[in-house]
C-alpha cells in the first residue's frame, strides 16, 4: 500500500502548474485557526479565482447597466456580456444554440422549472417519474411535488453496496407508464459517476425525455449535451469556480418552445394587454425580470478560466488526489469509505466507526482543515447506507498531494484522541 502512496507522489505533475493556478485564488492565502487554509469542501461549492472576481468588479466599477432594455452606451455594453457569457456557456457544453441555454439561481431552480413546466404539463395520474437512490434533495423534492400535485408515482432505481446504479433493475422499471427520468451524472455524496449515456439511450427506446443533473459532473467531465443527447441539463455556477446564485438549465429546443414560461414579469413578454400576453422567444421566455447579470459575467469568465488550464488536465489531477487520498486513508482503523465505484469524480466520503462526523468535521477545523460532515443533502442515501452521516472530503483543481497528508495527519490524530 506505502509504495502504491509513494508511486502516485512521485507521479508527473508537470501537466499542471499547481503553484500558479494556487496564486490565482486569494482566499487560498488565508489562515484558519493560525493554520493555512486547507479547501476540501469543493463539492459544496469552490472558490473563485481572481480573474472572475475582477470580471464581476469590473462590470459594477465600469459598466453596471441593466441589460436588454437601454439604447444607452452601457445598458449595451452590459447586454453584449451578458448574452456574450450564454455563448461561452453554450460553447463549454456544445448545445445547438444560444437560445438552448437559461439563466437560473442554480441548479435547483434549473430542475425546478422542468418540474413546473414540463412537468406540470405532462405528467398525469398513475404516470411515473424515475430517478435513482443516490440524488440530491433537488432532485427529489422537485418530482415529489409534482408526483402528489398529480396523483403520479417516484420510482427509485436501487444501487449496489459499492454505490452504484444497478442497471437491470432501471431496465425493470422502465415501462410505457414511465414518462420523464431525471438521473445525476455524479454524486455529491458518493463521487459515483453514472452510465448516462447507457439510461438516456434506454430511456430514449421509450420515447421518454432525460434530465441530468450536472451540479457535480460540470467541473470533471467534458460535457457535450449533443454527443450525449440528453434533453436537459442542469447545473451551478458555484461549482465551477464562478459566483453563487447563478446556474443554467440547458434544455432541446422543442421542448422549451414547447414549455410554458416558468415566471411572468419583465423581459420574458413580447406583448402585454390587460386581456393577454403574448411571450418573448427562447430563452428570455425564461428569464423573468432582471437577471443576475454580474453573476452570468462571472460564469463566463470562470469557465474562460477553466479552458484555459483544461478541463482534462483539471480532471486528472483531481483523480491523482483522489486514488492518493483513497489509498491513504484505507489504513485508517475503523474508517469505512462510502463510494466504492469504479468511476468517481474527487469526492471521498468516510465514516469511523466510533467517532461521529460532527467531531471529525470541528477537530480537522482546528487543524486548517475544511471538511463537509453531514448528510450532504441526500437523507435517502444515508438510510440506503444505514448511517446517519459521513465525513466528504472533496477535491479542486488547486488542491495538493501536501494538502491530502495535511488531511490523513488530521484523521490520525482524531483516532489517537478518540480511538
Ligand atoms: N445536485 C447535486 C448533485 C449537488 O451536489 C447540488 C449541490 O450540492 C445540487 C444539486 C444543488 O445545487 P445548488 O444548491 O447550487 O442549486
Amino acid at each position: 500500500m506505502h509504495t502504491e502512496i509513494a508511486a502516485i507522489k512521485k507521479n508527473d505533475f508537470s501537466f499542471y502548474d499547481i503553484q500558479k493556478i494556487r496564486n490565482d485564488f486569494p482566499i487560498l492565502k488565508t489562515l484558519v485557526h493560525d493554520k493555512p487554509l486547507v479547501y476540501l469542501d469543493n463539492a459544496a461549492t469552490t472558490q473563485k479565482p481572481q480573474y472572475v472576481i475582477d470580471k464581476m468588479n469590473y462590470y459594477y466599477e465600469n459598466y453596471n447597466s441593466n441589460v436588454h432594455r437601454g439604447v444607452h452606451a452601457l445598458s449595451q455594453k452590459a447586454t453584449e456580456a451578458f448574452e456574450g457569457a450564454r455563448i461561452i456557456i453554450k460553447n463549454f457544453i456544445n448545445a445547438l444554440g444560444k437560445n438552448e441555454i437559461i439563466f437560473t439561481r442554480g441548479t435547483t431552480e434549473s430542475i425546478n422549472l422542468v418540474a413546473s413546466t414540463y412537468g406540470r404539463a405532462n405528467i398525469k395520474e398513475g404516470d411515473e417519474i424515475i430517478i435513482s437512490t443516490m440524488e440530491h434533495h433537488s432532485n427529489i423534492v422537485p418530482w415529489q411535488m409534482l408526483c402528489t400535485e398529480k396523483n403520479a408515482k417516484l420510482r427509485v432505481i436501487p444501487i449496489n453496496d459499492n454505490g452504484e446504479i444497478i442497471f437491470e433493475e432501471f431496465e425493470k422499471m422502465i415501462n410505457e407508464k414511465t414518462k420523464f427520468v431525471s438521473i445525476v451524472y455524479a454524486s455529491n455524496t458518493l463521487g459515483t459517476i453514472n452510465p448516462v449515456k447507457e439510461i438516456i439511450n434506454l430511456a430514449h427506446n421509450y420515447n421518454i425525455p432525460v434530465l441530468l443533473d450536472a451540479a457535480q459532473a460540470i467541473n470533471h467531465l467534458k460535457i457535450d449535451v449533443q454527443q450525449l443527447d440528453c434533453d436537459f441539463l442542469a447545473f451551478s455556477g458555484h461549482k465551477l469556480y464562478g459566483p453563487t446564485g447563478i446556474g443554467i438549465l440547458y434544455g432541446k429546443v422543442n421542448f422549451l418552445e414547447a414549455m410554458h414560461p416558468y415566471q411572468g414579469g419583465g423581459d420574458m413578454i413580447s406583448k402585454v394587454t390587460f386581456e393577454e400576453t403574448t411571450y418573448n422567444e427562447l430563452p428570455h421566455k425564461f428569464e423573468a425580470g432582471t437577471p443576475d447579470i454580474a453573476g452570468a459575467i462571472g460564469l463566463g469568465a470562470a469557465i474562460e478560466y477553466i479552458e484555459k488550464i483544461g478541463l482534462e488536465n483539471i480532471a486528472h489531477h483531481e483523480n491523482l488526489l483522489l486514488d492518493y487520498a483513497t489509498k491513504a486513508v484505507s489504513d485508517l482503523q475503523g474508517l469505512k469509505i462510502i463510494g466504492t465505484a469504479k468511476d468517481k469524480i474527487g469526492v471521498l466520503s468516510f465514516h469511523f466507526e466510533n467517532v461521529h462526523p460532527h467531531d471529525v468535521g470541528t477537530f480537522l477545523d482546528f487543524e486548517g482543515v475544511a471538511i463537509r460532515t453531514g448528510h450532504h443533502c441526500t437523507q435517502p442515501l444515508m438510510r440506503r447506507f444505514n448511517i446517519p452521516a459521513t465525513s466528504r472530503a472533496s477535491f479542486g483543481m488547486y488542491n495538493t498531494i501536501e494538502e491530502v497528508d495535511v488531511l490523513v495527519h488530521g484523521l490520525k490524530k482524531i483516532l489517537e484522541v478518540f480511538g
